[in-house]
Formats: C-alpha cells, sequence, structure tokens
C-alpha cells in the first residue's frame, strides 16, 4: 500500500476522488480527478486493485508528466463477502447474484476510506453517487463534497419529473406514451421505458433517494457534459435540485493524449491492428462503428439479428462483441458471420475490449450505434459522429431524448423497454429489420442525415471550445476549484 506523500505548501489544495467499481463510473471520474491535478490540485484516488487496473498506466504518465497524482489501493474483502479473488467491478463478466455482495464488500470498507480522508487531509472529496455516506463523512470533516453523477442532466431531471409528477400512472398501457412534465422541452416517453425502480418501490428506489438525499445536502453536482450538448439542463437540474451543478466535459478528450487512448480502459494498443489496417481502408464517413457498452449481455438470438441487420444495411461496419468460448450458444454463427464480412469485405468483428478512443476518431468512421452510455455518447459527440441510439438500461431512455429529440443528431432503432443491465431477456427486443432501416437512414445520403451529420460536426467543435481557456468547462472547472479554496480559507480563519 502507498502512504500519503503530501505537499508541503498550505495553499496547496488536496482533493480526494472515490470512484465507484463499476467501468463507465471509473473511467470518468478518474478523468476528473487527472484535469483537477493538470490544473495544480493535489489529488489522490482510491481504489481497490482491479478497478485500479484499468486506469493506472494514466496515473503514471500523468504523474511522469509532472503532475500532483498518485493512486491509493485499498484491498477488496473477498474472504469476508464470499467473493471469489478479482470480482469487484460491475461489468459484463460480473457474474449474477454478486452485485449485492460487491456492494456490501465496499461498505466493508468505508471505515478505511473515511481515514484515508483524514490521513491524505483532503480539503475536499470527489466521490461517486453511489457513495452517499461520504456527504455525512465531509460534513464531520468540514469539507466540501462532490458528487459525480453518470448521464446527462436532461436524464436526471426527467427521472426527477417522473418521480415527482407519477405521469406514467396515467397510462393505459405500457406502450402509451405520455408527455413527461416540467422539463423543457415536451418530450414524451412510454411506461415500459420508465426504469422499474421509478415504477415500482424496490431496493434500488431505496438507494436513489439515499443517493438524491446526499446530493442535495452536497456542495455541488459534477457532469460529464458541456454547455453545448446539455446546458439548458444543467440549468433546470440546478433550479430543480436547489444545489450547485457543474458540466466539466468532454472529460476524455481534456485528460487523454496519444498514448492515454491506446492504453484506455483494458484497451492495449501497441502497433497497428487488424483493425485499424481494415479501417484505414475505408473512405471517410463510410464506416459506422456498433458498441454496446462494458456491461451488455445481449443473448445469442439478439447478437444474430444485429448481424443480420448491420450485413443488409449495405453499409461498412465495425462492431463490438464479448469474447466467447467456442461451444457457447450462438458462437458458431458470429464465427462464420465474422468470416463471411471479412471476405466481402463489408465489416469488422472486434471481439473483447476496444479502443474505442481511437477507433472514434478514425476519418473512416462515420456514425455509431450506442446502447446510450453517457461516456460513450460524449465520446462520439466529441468525435462529431450521428448516432443509432438503442437504449438499455439505466438512465440510458433519458439520454436518447437529448439525442433525438433535443440535439436532433439521431435515429431511435426502436428500443422499447427499460431492463436492469443484469436482466437481459432471452426473446429479441429489437429485429434485423428495425438495425437495418436505423443504420441506413443514419449513413444515407437524405437530407436529414446529412443535417444530423451538419449538427453533429458543430457540436463537436463546441465540445473542443469547451475545454479550451474561457470555455464553459474550463470556466465550471476553474469556478469548482475557486470555491474550495474559498472554503478552505473561511475555515483558516474561523480557527484563527
Ligand atoms: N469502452 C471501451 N471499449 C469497449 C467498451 C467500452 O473503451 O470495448 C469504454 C467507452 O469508451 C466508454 C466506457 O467504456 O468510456 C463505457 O461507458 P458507457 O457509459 O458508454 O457505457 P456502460 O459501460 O456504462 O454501459
Amino acid at each position: 500500500m502507498e502512504s500519503p506523500q503530501l505537499a508541503e505548501a498550505d495553499h496547496q489544495l488536496r482533493v480526494v476522488f472515490l470512484p465507484f467499481s463499476s467501468t463507465s463510473h471509473i473511467i470518468p471520474v478518474v478523468d476528473i480527478a487527472r484535469i483537477f491535478a493538470i490544473f495544480g490540485v493535489d489529488v489522490t484516488i482510491i481504489a481497490t486493485p482491479a478497478n485500479a487496473a484499468i486506469f493506472q498506466k494514466s496515473i503514471d504518465r500523468d504523474s511522469a508528466r509532472g503532475r500532483p497524482i498518485r493512486t491509493h489501493i485499498v484491498k477488496f474483502p473477498f474472504a469476508e463477502v464470499g467473493l471469489p479473488e478479482g470480482i469487484e467491478n460491475f461489468n459484463a463478466d460480473t457474474p449474477p447474484h454478486t452485485p449485492s455482495k460487491i456492494f456490501q464488500g465496499l461498505s466493508l470498507l468505508r471505515d478505511q476510506f473515511e481515514q484515508l480522508f483524514e490521513d491524505y487531509q483532503a480539503d475536499c472529496i470527489v466521490t461517486d453517487m453511489f457513495f452517499p455516506w461520504s456527504v455525512e463523512t465531509a460534513a464531520k470533516m468540514n469539507i466540501p463534497r462532490l458528487i459525480f453523477l453518470n448521464g446527462s442532466c436532461l436524464a436526471h431531471a426527467l427521472e426527477h419529473a417522473i418521480d415527482k409528477y407519477q405521469p406514467h400512472r396515467r397510462v393505459e398501457s405500457g406502450t402509451d406514451s405520455f408527455v413527461i412534465p416540467g422539463l423543457p422541452h415536451e418530450l414524451r416517453m412510454t411506461l415500459l421505458q420508465v426504469p422499474d425502480w421509478l415504477r415500482t418501490t424496490n431496493t434500488f428506489t431505496h438507494m436513489m433517494n439515499a443517493i438524491k438525499d446526499a446530493e442535495r445536502k452536497s456542495f455541488g453536482s459534477l457532469f460529464n457534459s458541456f454547455s453545448a450538448l446539455d446546458g439548458d439542463y444543467t440549468e433546470h437540474y440546478k433550479k430543480i435540485m436547489g444545489t450547485k451543478s457543474w458540466g466539466v466535459g468532454p472529460v476524455s478528450l481534456w485528460a487523454n493524449q496519444g498514448e492515454d487512448k491506446a492504453e484506455r480502459g483494458r484497451a492495449n494498443v501497441k502497433e497497428e491492428e487488424g483493425w485499424l489496417k481494415w479501417l484505414n481502408t475505408k473512405v471517410e464517413d463510410s464506416v459506422i462503428y456498433v458498441s454496446f457498452g462494458s456491461m451488455n449481455k445481449f443473448p445469442p438470438s439478439q447478437l444474430i439479428e444485429i448481424a443480420h441487420g448491420l450485413e443488409s444495411s449495405g453499409h461498412d461496419f465495425i462492431w463490438v462483441i464479448p469474447k466467447k468460448e467456442k461451444g457457447h450458444e450462438g458462437v458458431e454463427f458470429l464465427e462464420e458471420f465474422e468470416k463471411r464480412v471479412k471476405e466481402t469485405n463489408k465489416g469488422y468483428v472486434f471481439k473483447g475490449w476496444a479502443p474505442q478512443l481511437l477507433i472514434l476518431d478514425h476519418p473512416a468512421i462515420g456514425g455509431i450505434v450506442t446502447h446510450c452510455g453517457w461516456n460513450t455518447i460524449v465520446e462520439s459527440v466529441n468525435a462529431g459522429l450521428p448516432m443509432v441510439t438503442w437504449p438499455l438500461f439505466a438512465e440510458q431512455f433519458g439520454n436518447e431524448k437529448l439525442l433525438v429529440d433535443v440535439l436532433k443528431i439521431a435515429v431511435p432503432v426502436g428500443s422499447k423497454e427499460w431492463r436492469n443491465w443484469n436482466d437481459f431477456a432471452e426473446e429479441t427486443a429489437v429485429t434485423r429489420e428495425e438495425v437495418r432501416k436505423a443504420v441506413a437512414s443514419l449513413m444515407g445520403e437524405a437530407e436529414e442525415a446529412r443535417e444530423r451529420r451538419r449538427k453533429a460536426k458543430e457540436l463537436s467543435q463546441e465540445a473542443k471550445k469547451a475545454i479550451e481557456v474561457g470555455g464553459s468547462s474550463y470556466n465550471s472547472v476553474k469556478e469548482i476549484i475557486e470555491e474550495i479554496r474559498a472554503f478552505k480559507s473561511r475555515k483558516v480563519i474561523t480557527k484563527a
């Protein structure tokens, strides 16, 4: 275990970050931590070993760049909660029935986390939404707690509106649409698209209530967003929550340079690889990238529909699928499919963890099919890509509204039902024809397709401006740091 190496100077701000144990929460929180270090803040990130392995190389590089940043590793209590070594992260490979044990393990670590906030003499803690208790810790320590919320401000505002006004109670069937009241735009959704914890009271409802209570008591909320992307909803969110909210994104653009992109998450691109050679043969904006994030568990029947849909769309594609051992249902079909599209040179099947930032940046990529995971959305916006939206779980249906109805840079595939990330139905939710139609519409040459592309490229320019000196996210980070500094100075004056 590393020992605290605290900066000497009293004016040095020290911020401790505690990301949650899921890849898509770790990635942006670590990027935010790295941005704070770019601003000269002394940063410590607390993580368990398997989670630290996801980002440690980027911290080593930042440290070599002279930035005041480090990871503090805490052992996960596998034996105490009855988990095998290494199972400490929520992702597609997380075995069923383990999520509650991971939560239990994290709560056993609470005392250690709190002690580390003290040891590192934190002037502020930035903790994931899934650590609501940390707001009390911060209050005891008389320091600010900033909460990191994954997802768009729109999606969070939408959940707040559904919870408050209960519009879904007034529809007769799961597929009737209703207007979500109290939002800056007239947005509609169906009962089936509402997360289960908002439809009925379950364990997650209680957890979300605790998260929201803690958020209201926090110093402020951080989003991986920027003014031109979600700014109306950042302002709206501040009003409905009565809190401060800041968009500090796109964090991946800000924090990651060349090698960081090649080794991000589980990626390890050392030299020119098959996918890159293949993409290099394709013309600009001609290939659609298809990925469903780090937690996807589609059944074989759905993978088969996607394969047929992509093949019949007539457009070239690169599709990320999970690595599966021989003998698994659907593996033979996918191997045949891979062979066939290789021969026709129409597609590239990527098995395992893709270097997504590098792929999205490639000039041949002209669009993406996404499950509306917020990180992927922000990364695609940054790359100037229009999207086919296929929301699945969490706040993804809300994110889809932003892309399709507000920004108008996306074509919905027609995803009808919200599911828990680890509870995918065996039946097919979206047909091959729906996939084909959406991809053909996105990548086609109709006027509306061109308009989507134009808007997406415009938004990409705005993303770059947001993090330049004087840009919206740049100013947000500066303001947050000044507010933490002012908080610290007030404490010193009160003590004296
Ligand atoms: N990601 C990646 N390669 C993959 C799958 C995912 O680099 O093969 C990254 C992606 O760039 C994004 C994150 O993992 O930063 C996924 O987060 P997102 O919010 O999009 O979806 P989730 O994983 O929560 O479903």
